[in-house]
């Protein structure tokens, strides 16, 4: 059986990129957000660390970045209602489950050999290009959310 691992794929080169210039700024926001690895920060979260790497770089460059990586396919934005939005690094298919009693977003993994689409009753001759699936709920594995229960 394949060990299971953390790690996600963690693109380094230009080409990766998708072409796009990686300036210092989109590098350290991108570099930041890596590091925090499934965490899935919010921008102000990622400032915080940024500006420890580059002391100079402001909220709204930090936003400006964020948008173009997203932009660029490089990382994802997390969209959860009434929640700041969150930035994902791993883009490897999967899915997020929020945690409405401790705030945390957590990246959810086909079951083995599951195929995405075919789980959606999609129009005859589509073809999904993104697919981004959010759910929330209680996620159970926390102190907090397990007395949520009882
Ligand atoms: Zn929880
Ligand atoms: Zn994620």
């Amino acid at each position: 059986m394949a060990e299971k691992t953390l790690d996600i794929p963690i693109s380094t080169t230009a080409e990766d990129f998708g072409g796009l210039r990686m300036t210092k700024q989109r590098q350290v926001v991108y570099d930041v957000l890596a590091a925090l690895g499934r965490e899935h920060p919010t921008a102000a979260e990622i400032f915080v660390d940024a500006k420890e790497r580059m002391p100079s770089i402001s909220l709204a460059t930090v936003y400006n970045c964020l948008e173009t990586l997203t932009g660029a396919g490089v990382i994802r934005q997390v969209c959860i209602d009434r929640a700041a939005a969150r930035y994902c690094a791993n883009l490897t298919p999967h899915a997020h489950f929020y945690c409405d009693c401790c705030e945390k977003v957590f990246d959810i993994e086909l079951k083995d050999s599951a195929e995405a689409t075919s789980v959606w009753s999609l129009p005859k001759g589509s073809k999904v290009t993104e697919m981004q699936v959010a759910m929330r709920g209680i996620c159970g594995l926390c102190p907090r959310c397990r007395s949520e229960e009882s």
